[in-house]
């Protein structure tokens, strides 16, 4: 725990939205002995975002459309709330034979087969129909825990190798696949929001989209400075720390999870089994260049639990931070890669 005196002062005037997907918040709203900043912010992908510059911004409303008209366009192609979008007509379509996607949407696809590739299927985009069978989905809470039937006959029609992506062409090898880009598409929107700004001429900023973050430059004489959240139903920070031309994104169990005959099952599943991780990795935070990637692998290391996920991340060079529960869950430990040392201090 490294909070400092400057930083508990703020404490009170950092900004927190009580969703499920808050992970990680922003320390430091503006004070009078701060840099000025600006802000930009509204909904998107069922939460929040918050654009803050640390430079002059000479017209907002203009700003703040640009920003809405980048956000519209990926959720018309990544939302599966929107009836119209690319990934509901995917879905709901039988697409034996290859039908054309945008770039945008294979980008994001072919990123997430590498990664379910690299992580042994820790990470896999057709999970969904067991994320609502665990009553996390659209369809609504469940109040009874699925039977090893329903899992294993759901199994047969989930899985990222019955996807199949060419280029442009996307096709599902059996007809009920679904592909949902949650774990993923929050960080690749934070990505095209930051890469807007850059092109925009814009140096010092800092995007958050419900929870996870991307940094470039600094706010004003400071560092930008995040807070990893602590990994409780309360929430509270647990470790604050200095984002440095980077992004960040954190993947809990703690918030988001449903209690089915007296037994709390968390809404991350492991799509080899079929049934929402059990193990004490509490939260797992990456540090990475790209926002995609810190989501989906934030994502895929909580699938793993604390030894697998501490082992992949030092085969791939990570930066990770893993928050870890004691056997009694009053406790936790933090075992994080000499990589995310290297960064943060
Ligand atoms: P995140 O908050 O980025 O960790 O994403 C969590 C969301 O991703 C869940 O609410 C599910 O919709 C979905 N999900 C759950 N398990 C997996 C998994 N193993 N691979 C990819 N997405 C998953
Ligand atoms: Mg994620």
């Amino acid at each position: 725990m490294i909070i400092q005196t400057r930083q508990n002062s703020e404490l009170s005037s950092l900004f927190f939205y009580g969703l499920c997907c808050v992970l990680l918040v922003m320390v430091g709203a503006c004070t009078p002995q701060q840099a000025s900043t600006h802000s930009v912010s509204g909904s998107t992908m069922g939460t929040y975002y918050r654009v803050t510059l640390a430079d002059k911004v000479t017209d907002s409303a203009a700003l703040k459309l640009e920003i809405e008209t980048a956000l519209t366009k990926i959720n018309r192609s990544m939302s599966t709330y929107l009836p119209d979008s690319e990934i509901s007509q995917f879905n709901r379509s039988a697409a034996a034979t290859p039908s054309a996607i945008s770039a945008e949407f294979a980008h994001v696809l072919a990123q997430a087969l590498q990664l379910a590739e690299l992580t042994s299927g820790a990470f896999d985009i057709t999970v969904n129909p067991l994320v609502q069978a665990w009553g996390f989905g659209s369809d609504g809470v469940q109040t009874t825990v699925p039977s090893t039937a329903q899992i294993n006959a759901i199994l047969t029609h989930t899985g990222y190798r019955l996807l199949s992506l060419q280029g442009q062409q996307l096709a599902k090898k059996v007809p009920q696949l679904t592909v949902d880009l949650s774990a993923i598409a929050k960080g690749f929107a934070i990505d095209q929001i930051g890469d807007l700004l850059s092109q925009r001429g814009y140096e010092n900023w800092l995007v958050d989209i419900g929870g996870e973050l991307k940094a470039r430059g600094n706010k004003g004489d400071e560092n930008w400075q995040v807070a990893i959240e602590q990994p409780r139903d309360q929430g509270g920070i647990h470790h604050v720390l200095d984002l440095q031309d980077s992004a960040i994104a954190t993947s809990g169990d703690y918030r988001n999870y449903v209690e089915l005959g007296g037994q709390r099952y968390s809404h991350i599943i492991d799509p080899v089994t079929g049934y929402p991780v059990t193990h004490q990795l509490a939260s797992a935070t990456v540090l990475h260049d790209s926002a995609m990637m810190a989501d989906a692998l934030a994502t895929a290391l909580l699938v793993m639990g604390q030894d697998l996920a501490f082992d992949f991340a030092q085969e791939q060079g990570l930066s990770v931070y893993l928050i870890v529960r004691d056997a009694n869950a009053e406790n936790f430990k933090v075992v994080s890669t000499g990589e995310f040392t290297r960064l943060t201090h």
